[in-house]
């Protein structure tokens, strides 16, 4: 398989960077191919603007949706973004690296996603009607590939459990998930999160890599979790509103997007506090 890892850490010597080489020392063993994308070591820019859209005449007034569709269609992003591009084809699995920064990623994998995933590449896809919503959740440019995230957080896993008072990690790694990964078509493995990571030593280190190892052996046959498909008959056309029947009666919020979301989650903490 061919695996890209999106790496988000500016030191080489984190915690972060010896997850990365864990990880991408385990994939090479399995015999997979492995990019990296570097953004701090690379110098990503990481904002959008009219820099983005060569093709954009200096009077004409900027709409970044529109010069995403129209740099896209006529192959005119720029070469950062068009190799980035590239690499999401190349890529069987697409892994997300970072440390949680005020509960999601830090800015320059945030900007890595705005500038990349383009208009007619991973959003404005497919048919838009009165009788199906695009191409989105679950299908896509990027469906059939797979894509999880690897997170090192400062908080305690408690802290984020059901009722942890950081919320749920499942509902704080919803937007990336689902609103970036699941959005294009991956489907999404778990994610691998480490917690209270700060006060970490080299003791704690071997089990967290073994741990992790195990996950990127198991990369191929991990379920992915289970996001209910738009356009698999979940969801009313055009409302989006996912059908009156499904879910918990007068349950509100994410879990409702995941088939089953409430009971796994319950079961998952279970596990986890025994
Ligand atoms: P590092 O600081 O590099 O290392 C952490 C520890 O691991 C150190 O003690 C180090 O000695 C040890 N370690 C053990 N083995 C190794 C090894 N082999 N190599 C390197 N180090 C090792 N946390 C939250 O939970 N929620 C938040 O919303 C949140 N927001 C934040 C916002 C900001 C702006 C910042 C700076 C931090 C935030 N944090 C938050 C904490 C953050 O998630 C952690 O600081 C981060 O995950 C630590 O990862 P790191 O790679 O930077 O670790």
């Amino acid at each position: 398989m061919k695996v890209l890892l999106v790496f988000a850490h500016p030191e080489q010597r984190s915690l972060n960077a010896a997850l990365r080489d864990v990880a991408i020392k385990e994939l090479e063993t399995q015999g997979h191919e492995v990019r990296v994308s570097d953004l701090y070591a690379d110098s990503w820019k990481p904002h959008v603007d009219r820099a983005d859209f060569p093709l954009l005449t200096q009077d004409a007034r900027f709409i970044p949706v529109a010069a995403s569709k129209d740099a896209f269609a006529a192959d005119s992003l720029t070469e950062d973004v068009r190799a980035e591009i590239e690499k999401l084809l190349w890529a069987d699995i697409l892994i997300l690296q970072f440390p949680l920064w005020w509960f999601s990623m830090p800015a320059i994998l945030k900007g890595w996603v705005d500038r990349v995933f383009a208009y007619g590449f991973a959003y404005g896809v497919g048919e838009h009607s009165d009788k199906r919503w695009g191409d989105r959740y679950g299908e896509g440019t990027l469906a059939g590939r797979r894509a999880m995230l690897i997170v090192t957080a400062g908080g305690w896993e408690e802290h984020y459990a059901a009722r942890g008072v950081n919320g749920p990690i499942d509902d704080l790694l919803f937007p990336i998930n689902h609103g970036i990964l699941y959005y294009p078509g991956y489907d999404v493995l778990p994610p691998f999160v480490v917690y209270r990571v700060d006060r970490l030593d080299e003791a704690d280190f071997e089990p967290i890599a073994r741990h992790l190892r195990e996950r990127m052996r198991t990369l191929a046959t991990t379920p992915p979790i289970p996001y209910r498909q738009q356009n698999g008959g979940d969801y009313l056309i055009p409302s989006m509103q996912l059908r009156p029947d499904l879910g918990d009666p007068g349950a509100t919020g994410v879990a409702l997007h995941v088939d089953g979301g409430e009971a796994s989650r319950a079961k998952r903490d279970e596990v986890a506090y025994g």
